[in-house]
């Protein structure tokens, strides 16, 4: 007769611990207490049989139901603690975690930003290798060797005897392009240049350039003019005096240096402007007749004018950043300020 209510609370015991291995919420756990501690349980029901059997196997009943209740206890608290651990930890009304994004570069900003200004007034935009040849970087702009204007740009050859060089600036996509297509063209370029400057407040060896073309007929310098005071006034976003000073680049004829009225002290003059109240932003000019005949083009038919920005100094401009070295140290609190 005991035996049999023994197998009946080892019996119990199985079933309680299989069901629950499978309870993943409170709701479920309750339900098992209920079933297996509660008032009408099982447990419950031989602990009153046992006023009914021999006082030595009422103890021994008694044990074995005392023991059965610890497990079934200590199962219930543990599974209890489990599932609260775990829905504390997916608790949908808890306030999310805040997840860092990402944000572009200033120097991509800021190239975006012109492509932007110059697509609005119909200009594709093209790129071009960093690894350049001799010809395209030099030769094919009017540049021959022995040239002294060479001398301009100190440049990082990779295999000097080949002519096998860096790019030390974006104007030979210029010559890819027009190699590739007829006039009229409208193009801009932007992309990496390097030179062999010192890397101080002003200076880096990498730096970026948007390259412009423009190449039909009848375009002249007042077409230049245009374009570029277009371009200024919507990147700073305010009106600015532009001035031209003629300049000497081996690729343009006439070449000029652009420069603006200082948008940091409004042209009255500060350290940035050098007291002068104006900044030299671009540099460029109309075609070069010899570049043209170079590429195929017809210098009687068709004119053009090119120019080419450097990207850094438009962005300490706009930024008020007053060294370009922060562009490239990859300080996130830097960074993270666009
Ligand atoms: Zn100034």
């Amino acid at each position: 007769m005991i035996e049999n209510n023994i197998k009946d609370v080892e019996n119990l015991l199985n079933e309680a611990r299989v069901e629950i291995e499978k309870i993943k919420n409170l709701k479920d756990l309750e339900e098992w207490r209920i079933k297996f501690l509660g008032r009408k349980s099982l447990l419950n029901e031989l602990f009153s049989k046992i006023p009914n059997f021999e006082i030595s196997d009422r103890k021994i009943l008694g044990t074995k139901l005392n023991i059965a209740k610890k497990i079934l206890n200590e199962l219930y608290e543990k599974t209890k603690e489990k599932i609260e651990k775990i829905e504390k930890k997916y608790n949908l009304s808890f306030p999310g975690k805040i997840v860092k994004i990402g944000n572009l570069h200033p120097i991509t900003k800021v190239i975006d930003e012109i492509v932007q200004i110059f697509y609005k007034l119909g200009f594709g935009v093209v790129e071009g290798p960093e690894i350049e040849t001799d010809y395209y970087n030099f030769t094919a702009l009017n540049t021959p060797e022995e040239h002294p204007a060479r001398d301009i740009w100190d440049t990082f050859y990779l295999k000097k005897e080949e002519g096998i060089l860096l790019r030390t600036h974006t104007s030979p996509v210029q010559i890819r392009v027009m190699e590739k297509y007829s006039p009229p063209l409208k193009i801009i370029s932007p992309g990496k240049c390097f030179r062999r400057d010192a890397f101080d407040s002003s200076h880096s060896p990498v730096f970026h350039q948007v390259e412009g073309l423009m190449v039909d007929r009848n375009i002249k310098f007042t077409h230049l003019k245009g374009v570029l005071s277009y371009f200024i006034k919507e990147f700073f976003k305010k009106e600015v005096k532009i001035l031209f000073l003629p300049s000497y680049f081996p690729f343009t004829e006439p070449s000029a240096e652009m420069s603006i009225s200082c948008v940091i002290c409004d042209g009255k003059g500060c350290s940035t402007c050098g007291y002068t109240g104006f900044l030299e932003i671009l540099g460029c000019g109309m075609v070069h007749p010899n570049v043209f005949r170079i590429v195929g083009y017809d210098p009687d038919v068709f004119t053009g004018f090119a120019f080419g920005m450097g990207v850094e100094r438009l962005a300490m401009l706009k930024y008020g950043i007053d060294d370009i070295r922060y562009f490239y140290l990859n300080d996130m609190k830097f960074l993270e300020q666009f």
